[in-house]
């Protein structure tokens, strides 16, 4: 089958005085229409430079795509003109973005701001796009769509505006919808609202998504797969069942042993995974993650590790993986 969305060892720099960051190194994967996909990982890990770069939002320079392709219903993202990239974008690809109050227009009111791209790029007349948009904005669960309309970002509140957010991504009914850590600006009642008011729409509309977010536990509620990242790299990768029952790489471990357990018998010790992300100038030629790595070997150091297979769509890159590893005791590790 065809895959949706298909990115294949995009390698993405940035030019700094301090010389070049390896911002996306080597990462391969797809999204098959109506699929949830979650990427995690630490902020500097590489995922909202990826997305980024789906949606054309890197600017080069200083950004720099060494290399890589992005396959979006199988036409080349990175090798389309501004114009046509923005066809695309505006017609199938929409994004959400972790702070609405900087993506909204804080002088036009909301209305208007989701019915413009209702009217460039689906063609409807102003008053039809007015319609739409009032239902839309009833459809995202904000009360009194008439009266809201009208108002500006400021009179809504927080959770008003990332529902408005998500009321003008839906607008082009895109068949891939990109979120960015779309809730972590808001407080955890309405964070849980937004993200059931995105898997409603989700089942609705059968729209994919990719969902970046730091937070395994959201990862758990809404999505079909995951893709761990760290340093740049994609790091674990597998069903969401898959990566919770059975994880094999040591910084999923850790990410997992970070999830506060709300509704467990016992509250959960939390485990901060200790040290800091990997310096992407001169990234270790092993492991990026061996200097935080209890298990790390000697090995790990010198070479990176392949991305071993570990069951049907589940790939680990981690040393341990391999048949000559040890065996080692991660009974840290989650239990079911
Ligand atoms: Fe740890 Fe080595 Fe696995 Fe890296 S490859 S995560 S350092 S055990
Ligand atoms: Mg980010």
């Amino acid at each position: 089958m065809d895959h949706l969305l298909e990115v294949n060892n995009l390698e993405v720099n940035f030019k700094t005085y301090g010389g070049e960051v390896k911002a996306v190194r080597d990462v391969s994967f797809h999204v098959d229409k109506g699929e949830v996909v979650a990427i995690v990982g630490e902020s500097g890990s590489g995922k909202s430079v990826t997305v980024q770069t789906i949606m054309g939002l890197i600017p080069t320079p200083p950004g720099i795509i060494k290399g890589g392709t992005i396959q979006f219903q199988g036409q080349d993202l990175l090798s389309l003109s501004k114009k046509e990239l923005r066809k695309v974008k505006g017609s199938k690809i929409g994004m959400i973005f972790q702070d609405p109050m900087t993506s909204l227009n804080p002088t036009m009111v909301v209305g208007k701001q989701i019915a413009e791209g209702l009217i460039t790029h689906q063609n409807l007349s102003k008053q039809a796009a007015k319609a739409r948009a009032i239902e839309l904005i009833k459809q995202v669960g904000i009360p009194n769509p008439e009266e809201r309309y009208g108002q500006y970002p400021h009179e809504f509140s927080g959770g008003m505006r990332q529902r408005a957010m998500i009321a003008i991504a839906l607008a082009c009914n895109p068949e891939l919808l990109i979120a960015d850590e779309p809730t972590t600006a808001l407080d955890v009642t309405i964070q849980a609202q937004v993200l059931e008011l995105m898997k409603d729409l989700q089942e609705q509309t059968n729209t994919a998504i990719i969902l970046i977010t730091h937070d395994l536990g959201v990862v758990a509620e809404t999505a079909q797969r995951v893709i761990v990242m760290y340093g740049g790299m994609m790091v674990e990768s597998g069903t969401v069942l898959e990566l919770f029952e059975n994880p094999k790489h040591p910084y999923t471990w850790g990410l997992l042993n970070s999830i506060p357990d709300v509704d467990g018998p016992e509250k959960k010790q939390l485990v901060p995974i200790e040290g800091s992300p990997p310096d992407l100038f001169s990234p270790p030629k092993g492991c990026p993650f061996a200097p935080r790595c209890k298990f790390a070997m000697d090995i790990c150091v010198e070479e990176m590790p392949g991305a071993y297979e570990i069951g049907e769509g589940h790939h680990a890159k981690c040393w341990l993986n391999d048949e000559r590893a040890p065996e080692v005791d991660h009974a840290f590790a989650p239990k079911k």
